[in-house]
């Protein structure tokens, strides 16, 4: 039994679960069982019945309320301790990305950037006065963060960064434009990566309260993908903050790139929550929608198209728990995440494109979830590191030679 998000239950199966055809269930312990359908209760009642819609208009408007929601159950950097963090593990927090991805990407790209990107760059890097001032309210939902790497002419290269952060005295005062930034418009805090003029220099983050002057983040529009999800631009013109602004615990390039390794493990799993979703509701419609005389589900080309499915949803869900698994014992190198977050966003796109073609003219239509995923994980192809940047990676990890320029 399936829900429009592709839940499989937690009850006990006496047949095959069409969704996890090898058992992969099996392998889950029953905590983190318990952890999933948590997440997904969430997610029935406070996302899939108003998501459509969302995505329809643009917009996230309820997204202070959602934030808190998701803050109560322990989502928003669940997988960090401490400072009201829940400290769960790994495995955990990917089960709780991949439903949340289920029902929509722009939702888990809102923890994700929560959690993984905002609240682990000031976890991991920051001084212990701004780990006390933002990671409570933040953990509960009470405070938004962003996470400004990205720039108009600076994305897969961010080397080249053009913001600057020149010291004035005591303070920092910083300048320049972030682009394609999740929450930005809605945050209470950006954490923003800016060159500095130190001579022992280099990129440093700084956390920046969106009240300061000079900071603004004005709504990007006019996306077709992602569209529950506030994305904008970040200015910053001449935005003072005092000395302590800065986090003290890396310098360089290091420091987005470590962050950034923790959000593309959470996409690892969300993807197959975008594809698991796609899939029951192609498998439901070829159960029920009848040509020459006979459900679809019953042609051979149809069930070439689930099998196929099928099989690129379990590999891909079997590759984030071996991911998951690693990362919880021993951690993992930035290869075994790209190797992740190519594969699995690449196979749920070509899993969602399928479905869309069982769904035939109904496939396009906001009714199903299919094309809503298809568009967003287009996305989550470019964010994160796109994947020429992943493939990259990968080569240089095998041949120790780096490519990128
Ligand atoms: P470019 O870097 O200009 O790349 C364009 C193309 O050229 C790509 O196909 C790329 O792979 C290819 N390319 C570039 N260099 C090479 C090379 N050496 N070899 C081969 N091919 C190459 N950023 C943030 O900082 N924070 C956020 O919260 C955030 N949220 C986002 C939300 C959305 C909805 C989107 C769409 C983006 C978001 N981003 C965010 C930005 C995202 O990380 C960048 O878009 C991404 O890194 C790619 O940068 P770019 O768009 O400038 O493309």
């Amino acid at each position: 039994m399936s829900t429009t998000s592709g839940k499989a239950t937690g009850t006990a199966r006496t047949r095959t679960d069409p969704l996890d055809l090898a058992g992969i269930d099996d392998m889950l312990s029953p905590e983190e069982k318990a952890v999933r359908a948590a997440v997904r209760q969430v997610c029935d009642s406070a996302v899939d019945p108003h998501v459509a819609e969302w995505f329809e208009n643009g917009e996230l408007p309820a997204i202070r309320e959602l934030a808190r929601e998701l803050g109560g159950l322990g989502l928003l950097g669940m997988h960090l301790e401490g400072y009201g963090c829940a400290g769960m593990s790994a495995v955990d927090y990917g089960l709780a990305c991949l439903e949340l991805e289920a029902s929509d990407s722009g939702i888990r790209s809102l923890v994700s950037v929560q959690g993984s990107l905002a609240m682990y760059a000031i976890w991991k890097h920051g001084s212990e006065e701004q780990k006390q001032r933002w990671l409570p309210p933040m953990a509960a939902g009470e405070a938004i963060g962003c996470f400004g790497l990205t720039e108009p002419d600076h994305g897969s290269d961010p080397a080249g960064m053009r913001t600057r952060a020149r010291r004035d005295g005591g303070d920092w005062v910083i300048d320049g434009r972030k682009m394609w930034i999740t929450n930005g418009s809605v945050a209470d805090v950006a954490v923003v990566w800016a060159r500095t003029e130190d001579e022992d220099g280099g990129v440093r983050g700084f956390v920046v309260p969106t009240g300061t002057p000079g900071f603004s983040a004005p709504l990007i529009k006019h996306k077709l993908s992602l569209r529950a999800s506030v994305t904008s631009e970040l200015v910053l013109d001449g935005v003072r903050l005092p000395a302590d602004a800065v986090l003290p615990g890396v310098r360089g390039l290091r420091g987005p790139l470590s962050c950034l390794n923790e959000a593309r493990y959470g996409i690892v799993w969300g993807a197959m929550g975008a594809a698991r979703s796609s899939l029951a509701a192609a498998l439901e419609y070829a159960g029920q929608r009848s040509q020459f005389g006979k459900p679809i589900a019953g042609f051979q080309l149809t069930q070439e198209k689930l099998a196929h499915m099928a099989v690129e949803l379990t590999c891909g869900t079997l590759l984030a728990l071996h991911l998951g698994r690693r990362k919880d014992s021993t951690g993992l190198r930035p290869e075994q995440v790209s190797i992740g977050k190519l594969n699995n966003v690449n196979k749920a796109l070509d899993i969602c494109r399928t479905a869309r073609t069982v769904l035939g003219a109904n496939g396009i239509s906001l009714e199903y979830p299919v094309i809503r995923h298809m568009t967003n994980l287009e996305s989550v192809l470019t964010y994160e590191g796109t994947p020429e940047m992943h493939k990259l990676v990968i080569g240089q990890a095998m041949t120790g030679l780096p490519a990128f320029r």
